[in-house]
């Protein structure tokens, strides 16, 4: 903090690293006063629209702590080699936005049309807005790790442009790895973070009521041999209007990935069913389990070969989907799907049940009923 004492003097005004502004570093003493963390340590990572930092916790427990639900990850980490890593602290890793306003200027669209942050209509000020995206990504992140289906690194506390979450330690000190540089042990283990991330996606989803809109291997850490969601700023609610072409998007880039990685994928038509689809054929087991889900994912959904299949996907690729407050806004959907959902069930192995995808036939009949939009110029509204 030797930084914060010359904040009078005009070069040091200047944001340091473009991050540590005065106001920030005055709300990180105010942390280290109240005993919610005890040392603010070194850069974890440096990214276009913040930065992360490492800190010890201190003697207190910020005041949200009771209200988070308890589980093993609150834990103080323990290292596998206490030798090399003695530190018994929690950890924490400090999320601070950048101050700067240039990079934020395209993130608009995702609080635009956000039911929950409506009435933040600072979106003018970038202070505020800063304030109001590290709020979202603080929201989200307690929501997910609340509703306790995915592991998440928990929230402990947020002010301004500053996060504070549970740090996911290696077990040495350092950062659990992105799955981008996780090291594989084999190609089962390949398939086996494939199936967690789609099952993730529908958890998010279904139970979580949210699309990630920025899912990748960047955006996802290995701790204990377990994946955990970081990076949840963007992420919309269901009836954001865009929601289901982020997470289009979010499958998209998945599949990219795993793709790379050399595993057979599912088509990105299937996986966009399997995650919105209310039920699942045959499906045995507990909806809200992580292990349930990946085992059906794995026994069921059946992998993309043909060329056909890929002409499909880039059909699916460039439809209009968009979700409005009544349901699903579909216009090429339609031409698309007539007679096409039987094909679409096939991609399942078993589809004895009819019940599935009616949550999905239910939302397009409904804007088949609504004949509102269609005054011929429906053209003009695509572009
Ligand atoms: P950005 O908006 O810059 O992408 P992220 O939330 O993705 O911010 O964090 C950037 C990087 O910081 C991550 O890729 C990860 O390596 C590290 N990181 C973020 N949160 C944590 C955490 N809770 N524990 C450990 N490392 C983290
Ligand atoms: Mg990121």
């Amino acid at each position: 903090f030797s930084r914060g004492k010359t904040n009078k003097d005009k070069a040091n005004r200047a944001t340091v690293e473009n991050v540590l502004d005065p106001r920030t570093m005055r709300f990180l003493q105010a942390l280290m006063n109240r005993g919610i963390i005890s040392d603010f340590n070194g850069c974890i990572s440096t990214g276009k629209e913040a930065n992360v930092y490492h800190a010890f916790a201190g003697s207190k427990q910020p005041n949200n702590h009771n209200e988070l639900k308890n589980d093993d990850n609150s834990d103080v980490e323990k290292s596998n080699n206490s030798e090399e890593y003695p530190e018994k602290r929690e950890e924490y890793a400090i999320k601070i936005y950048k101050t700067s306003i240039l990079v934020f200027k395209d993130r608009e669209r995702y609080v635009d049309g956000e039911f929950r942050f409506r009435n933040s209509r600072s979106q003018h000020n970038p202070r505020k807005m800063i304030k109001i995206w590290a709020e979202k990504e603080f929201r989200n992140l307690k929501r997910i790790y609340q509703a306790g289906v995915i592991p998440v690194p928990k929230p402990i506390e947020v002010k301004n442009n500053v996060l504070v979450m549970q740090f996911l330690n290696r077990g040495d000190g350092f950062a659990s790895p992105r799955l981008r540089d996780y090291p594989y042990k084999d190609r089962e283990e390949i398939y086996y973070y494939y199936y967690n991330m789609i099952a993730d996606i529908r958890l998010l989803y279904q139970v979580c009521q949210l699309v990630h809109a920025d899912l990748s291997e960047y955006n996802t850490l290995v701790h204990k041999d377990q994946l955990y969601v970081i990076d949840v700023s963007q992420s919309v609610q269901p009836e954001h209007p865009m929601s289901l072409d982020f997470l289009r998007m979010d499958i998209k880039n998945v599949n990219f990935y795993f793709e790379k990685m050399g595993i057979d994928i599912f088509s990105e038509r299937l996986l966009f069913q399997f995650v919105i689809s209310e039920t699942l054929p045959n499906f045995q087991g507990d909806m809200r389990s992580l292990p349930d889900l990946m085992d059906y994912i794995k026994k069921n959904l059946i992998v993309k070969k043909t060329v056909e299949d890929e002409a499909e996907d880039e059909v699916f690729r460039s439809l209009y989907l968009v979700r409005n407050l009544n349901g699903l806004e579909e216009r090429d959907f339609d031409r698309f799907t007539e007679g096409k959902f039987d094909l679409l069930k096939s991609l399942l192995a078993h589809d004895n049940e009819k019940n599935f995808s009616n949550s999905y036939d239910k939302n397009i009949n409904e804007f088949d009923d609504d004949d509102g939009d269609d005054d011929g110029n429906s053209d003009d509204d695509l572009e």
